[in-house]
C-alpha cells in the first residue's frame, strides 16, 4: 500500500476528537484575481509540504516504534495537516466562477476532492461527525464475536475468525463464524444512518451533490458516466468470472453436498474468507491436481538463506534493469525490512516517502517467502512512482487517480515470472507450460475472484449517500448487490434488523474501495502494454518486463505525470489508449478460460 497520505486515515487515527474549525464558506468577489488563485494553491502547496512531512515522520514512528506516545505524536500531526486541507478546501471554494490557468484550477480541484469526508461548518455538528466516525472504526476493531459470552475463551475477532474460516471445512462451523461476525455491526447502523446525513451535509458545502458524488469527482468524468464506466469493464470481464463461479460451485457442491446448489448463488459462507472477496483458500478444494507447481520459491529462498536486504536488492535490479535511478542512499539506512526483535511494530507492508520528495522506504518484515519476494517488488512499485513526480506541486504527487498506484505495484509483481527468476539467477531453469493452469487458476482465485466484491462496496455506498437507498433497504441491497455482482447468497434471509456492511472494515472506516477494482483490471491493462513494448510474444503470463529499457522508459513517462493530468493522459502515456480496458485480464487468463470450458461442460453456469 502506498502511504496512508489521505485525510480519512489520519482522521480515524486521531485518539482525542478534534472539531474542525468552522470555515466561512466565501461568496465570489469580483475583486479576486488569477494571480490570488495561483498565489493561494501555491501556499495551500507550501503548507501541505510542510505539514505533510511532520505527519509522515509521526507516523513512520509510529508504525516502527509503537507506544503510547507515538501514537498520540501522530494523531497530532495527523490531525493538524486534517485541519489545514480542510480550512483550505473550503476555501477554495471561493474560486469556484473565476477564470484561472489549467494548472491552478486543476490543483483547486483536486484539494477539494482530498477529503474523504468533509465535516459541515457548523461545529456542533462537525464534531459530532468526527466522533461518529472515529467511533464506528473503534467499534469495529473491537469487535468481538463470542459463541459464549459468559466464556471470554470463546470470543474471537476478525484475525482469529479469518483464520479459522481459511482452513475449516466445516459448513455447521462456517455457518456460525459468519453468522457470528455479522453481529457485531448491528449496532453501528444508527450512527451509519447520522454518519451519512452529517457527511452529505459537509459535502454539499463542497458543491457536491453528496458525498458519494463527492468520491467519484476524483475521476475526472461526470458522476454519472464513471458509474457506467465500471459497468462496462465489469461486463468485459463478467464472462470469466461467472466460469470461475460455476466451476468452483460445482467443486464446493462435490465437496458439501446440497448446500450447494446445483444453479443458484454459492453460499457466503464456505468461501474460505468471510467476504467472498478472496477465494484463495479454496485452492485444495478446487485444485487441477496435476501435480502442483513445478518449484517452490520459497524452499529456493529458504535453502539460499536469501536475506531481507539480498531480496529487497533484486527488487531494486528489477526496476535499474528498467532504466531507473539506484534507490537513495537512505532508503538503505532507513527502512525497516526485518522485524525488529525489541519493540513492537506494524509488519503490514508499506512504502512511504517521508519527505514527499526522495526519502523512500519501505517498511517490511520480510521473510524469505514466495509472497515476501513479490511484495518486494510492489512496494518499490510505489517508491519509484513517488519519486517520479516528487517534482510537482504537492497537490500533484499522487498517481494518476487512486486506483493507479496498486496497479503499477501489482503490475511490477505480474513480472515475477518463472523467466525472470532464472535471469536473476534463483532458478535454473523455466518449467513449461504444463504447471501453467495451477499458477493461473491460483492467481484467478484471488485477483477474479476480488472484481465483484471490489465494484459492489461502492455500489451500494454510492447509492445510500444519494439518498436512492434509505436506511430501511440498507440490508436489503446490499444482498441484491452482492447476489447480483458475486453471485453469493447468505445462509439465511438477512432482514433490516442486521447491517451487514458494517462488518467490513471499510464502511465503518469509511475509507472507499472502488479505487481496488480500479487497480485490479489496470494492472493487467499495464501489463499487456508492457510486455508488447518488452517484445515478449508468448503467452502474457509469462511475460516478464525485466531488462527492457523500453518498457521502463513508457513507464516513466506515466509515473512522472503524477496526478497532474486527468487520468486518461497518463493511461495513455502507458498504454496509447485512453480508454480503461478490462480485456488484458481476458487476454492473461486466456489458458485457463479454456482449461474451464473443458471442465464445464455440460454444467450449469450464472445464477
Ligand atoms: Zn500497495
Amino acid at each position: 500500500m502506498p502511504t496512508p497520505r489521505r485525510l480519512l486515515a489520519g482522521l480515524l487515527l486521531a485518539a482525542v476528537p478534534v472539531t474542525i474549525a468552522a470555515c466561512r464558506v466565501w461568496a465570489p468577489s469580483p475583486a479576486l484575481s488569477a494571480e490570488d488563485a495561483a498565489k493561494f494553491v501555491t501556499a495551500v502547496n507550501d503548507t501541505m509540504l510542510k505539514l505533510g512531512r511532520q505527519q509522515q515522520q509521526a507516523n513512520w514512528v509510529a508504525a516502527t516504534y509503537i507506544t503510547s506516545d507515538t501514537e498520540a505524536i501522530s494523531a497530532r500531526a495527523n490531525q493538524a495537516y486534517i485541519d489545514a486541507v480542510a480550512r483550505n478546501a473550503k476555501d477554495a471554494v471561493r474560486f469556484n466562477s473565476l477564470q484561472v490557468a489549467a494548472d491552478v484550477r486543476r490543483q483547486l480541484e483536486l484539494l477539494k476532492t482530498t477529503l474523504t469526508v468533509v465535516t459541515p461548518s457548523d461545529a456542533r455538528q462537525a464534531e459530532e461527525l468526527t466522533t461518529l466516525t472515529a467511533s464506528m472504526e473503534a467499534a469495529y476493531g473491537r469487535g468481538k464475536w463470542c459463541k459464549d459470552p459468559a466464556q471470554p475463551a470463546t470470543c474471537l475477532d476478525i484475525e482469529q475468525i479469518t483464520e479459522e474460516m481459511a482452513t475449516s471445512r466445516d459448513p455447521v462451523r462456517l455457518r456460525e463464524l459468519w453468522e457470528g461476525w455479522h453481529t457485531i455491526s448491528i449496532p453501528m447502523k444508527k450512527d451509519y444512518v447520522r454518519f451519512v446525513e452529517l457527511a452529505n451535509r459537509g459535502a454539499k458545502e463542497l458543491g457536491f451533490a453528496d458525498t458519494g458524488a463527492l468520491w467519484r469527482a476524483k475521476y475526472d468524468m461526470p458522476p454519472d458516466a464513471f458509474t457506467r464506466e465500471l459497468d462496462r469493464l465489469w461486463e468485459q470481464v463478467r464472462p470469466l468470472y461467472v466460469s470461475l463461479h460455476a466451476y468452483v460451485r460445482m467443486k464446493l457442491r462435490a465437496k458439501y453436498g446440497d448446500i450447494v446448489p446445483e444453479k443458484g448463488p454459492i453460499p457466503a459462507h464456505l468461501m474460505g474468507n468471510i467476504w467472498a472477496q478472496d477465494w484463495s483458500n479454496l485452492a485444495p478444494l478446487v485444485a487441477p491436481g496435476s501435480g502442483g507447481p513445478a518449484y517452490s520459491l520459497t524452499d529456493i529462498l529458504k535453502s539460499r538463506n536469501a536475506g531481507a536486504v539480498e531480496m529487497t536488492k533484486m527488487g531494486e535490479r528489477f526496476f535499474t534493469s528498467l532504466g531507473f535511478a539506484p534507490l537513495p542512499a537512505t532508503f538503505w539506512e532507513r527502512s525497516m525490512l526485518v522485524k525488529p526483535a525489541d519493540r513492537n511494530v506494524i509488519c503490514h507492508a508499506s512504502a512511504w516517502d517521508v519527505d514527499l520528495v526522495e526519502d523512500l522506504r519501505i517498511k517490511m518484515c520480510i521473510d524469505p517467502t514466495e509472497e515476501d519476494f513479490t511484495t518486494i517488488h510492489h512496494e518499490l512499485g510505489h517508491n519509484f512512482y513517488q519519486r517520479a513526480y516528487n517534482t510537482l506541486p504537492i497537490l500533484f504527487r499522487d498517481s494518476a487517480n487512486d486506483g493507479f498506484h496498486e496497479a503499477v505495484g501489482d503490475t511490477i509483481a505480474l513480472s515475477v515470472t518463472p523467466e525472470y527468476l532464472v535471469k536473476i539467477g534463483l532458478l535454473d531453469k523455466a518449467p513449461d507450460a504444463s504447471g501453467d493452469i495451477d499458477l493461473l487458476l491460483a492467481r484467478a482465485l484471488e485477483k477474479i475472484a476480488f472484481l465483484p466484491f471490489g465494484l459492489l462496496i461502492d455500489q451500494w455506498r454510492w447509492q445510500v449517500f444519494s439518498g436512492q437507498v434509505p436506511p430501511d433497504q440498507y440490508n436489503k441491497v446490499w444482498w441484491d448487490l452482492r447476489l447480483k455482482y458475486q453471485g453469493v447468497a447468505p445462509p439465511e434471509m438477512r432482514g433490516e434488523q442486521f447491517f451487514d456492511p458494517g462488518a467490513k472494515y471499510h464502511v465503518p472506516a469509511v475509507t472507499p474501495y472502488t479505487r481496488y477494482f480500479l487497480a485490479h483490471i489496470l494492472q493487467f491493462q499495464f501489463h499487456r502494454a508492457l510486455a508488447t513494448l518488452a517484445g515478449c510474444t508468448g503467452p502474457l503470463n509469462r511475460c516478464s518486463i525485466y531488462e527492457s529499457k523500453v518498457a521502463g522508459a513508457r513507464l516513466e513517462a506515466m509515473l512522472k505525470l503524477g496526478q497532474s493530468k486527468p487520468w486518461p493522459d497518463a493511461l495513455e502515456a502507458l498504454t496509447g489508449s485512453r480508454d480503461m480496458d478490462a480485456t488484458a485480464i481476458r487476454d492473461y487468463f486466456a489458458p485457463l478460460q479454456t482449461w474451464l470450458d473443458e471442465q464445464l461442460k455440460g454444467q450449469p453456469t450464472g445464477w
